[in-house]
């Protein structure tokens, strides 16, 4: 069994002795609201927003971005789930800035295996190939600027045909430095709730 398998059944072998009264959370996030953030494995939503099984839902994808697929989860969270208040959060230092689709695009059609980023900032593939071209039917939902990038989320989340007026939408960036929720004062403006 591998490594990491072994540990993480380990840990929830610990986290079921320690269960507590959990079952019977209901389904419902008890403190109604969602959370948009990215997948970064330095950003615990649990803990920068205090956070506890039941409260909120949480949806992460690379970048934090406002997919599609977000964008489904997010009006599940409220049409189903009762959610009332939506944050989006992206982070300083995102992976999401170091690359474009142009690069993504090249890269996979080199190789599928894991590209290496030189000291200059460049990926580069070092992995055999073959890759495949189906990249180029993906956007990639890159960020050049985080404040741009929250900020165009929160305005699609804002505008979209299915979202209703009243769910405020709240824009942040997360430092990784400090662990802080700085606001995107022009995104939580363009996310106030109408
Ligand atoms: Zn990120």
């Amino acid at each position: 069994m591998s490594k990491i398998l072994n540990e993480v059944l380990a840990a929830n072998r610990e986290y079921v002795d320690n269960f507590g009264d959990k079952g019977d959370l209901p389904m419902p996030p008890g403190r109604h609201f969602a959370i948009l953030t990215c997948m970064d494995a330095r950003l615990d939503p649990a803990k920068y927003a205090g956070l506890a099984e039941g409260d909120a839902h949480v949806i992460r994808n690379a970048g934090g971005r406002a997919s599609d697929d977000a964008i489904r989860s997010l009006v599940i969270s409220y049409k189903l789930l009762g959610t009332r208040e939506w944050f989006v959060i992206h982070h300083t230092n995102c992976g999401m800035e170091l690359f474009n689709d142009e690069i993504m695009r090249d890269l996979l059609a080199n190789s599928l295996k894991t590209a290496s980023l030189n000291e200059q900032g460049l990926w580069y593939d070092t992995g055999e190939g073959p890759g495949s071209h189906e990249a180029k039917h993906i956007s990639w939902l890159t960020i050049k600027d985080q404040e741009q990038s929250v900020h165009e989320d929160v305005v699609r989340i804002r505008t979209h045909p299915l979202v209703p007026r009243d769910i405020p939408v709240y824009g942040y960036i997360y430092d990784c430095k400090t662990g802080r929720l700085i606001e995107v004062p022009s995104a939580t403006e363009a996310g106030k709730a109408a």
